[in-house]
């Protein structure tokens, strides 16, 4: 079994993002960046390269990327999570979609004015990205979430 690293993809693949963001998994892109950007960043921070981009696997050293053969994103997803498991420190839903950070839960009093009425007046678990500060809270997105990803780690076995 593979060691899970954290991800770095290419442009082909921008909607397995946020997917493994949803999973817990810290993955980031770097939208605009040539392939050597996106190389120098993966040895900097020590990223495992996920590429759909056969001429660019190619070029990076054995064993610093996967090249993803899935065509949609839930089925790269899959593929990305077959080779490199879920491990207990990857926490779902704890990371911000936009910017890959780690959310933190935030008093309710401190998003008055930060989230439109309706919202906050349904509800009471808020959460904040300390980097972007995007908002996010525990609603109808939130559960349908939840239920999506216990699908797929039961489908993962
Ligand atoms: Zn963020």
């Amino acid at each position: 079994m593979n060691e899970q690293k954290p991800f770095i993809v290419d442009e082909n693949l921008l909607g397995l993002v946020k997917r493994l963001r949803m999973m817990g998994v810290d993955t980031i892109d770097l939208p605009g960046a040539t392939d050597d950007e996106l190389l120098a960043k993966a040895n900097e921070q020590n990223r495992l390269i996920l590429t759909k981009d056969r001429r660019f696997f190619q070029r990076i050293p054995q064993g610093r990327a996967y090249f993803v053969t899935s065509g949609t994103p839930d089925e790269q997803l899959f593929e990305v999570l077959r080779q490199y498991p879920l491990l207990e420190a990857d926490d779902p839903l704890s990371r911000c979609f936009r910017c890959n950070s780690l959310i933190e839960e935030i008093p309710k009093e401190s998003i008055v004015g930060r989230v439109d009425a309706k919202t906050f007046g349904l509800y009471d678990k808020f959460y904040e990205c300390p980097t972007c500060r995007q908002i996010y809270w525990e609603g109808s997105h939130f559960e349908k979430m939840q239920s999506k990803i216990q699908k797929i780690k039961k489908s993962l076995g």
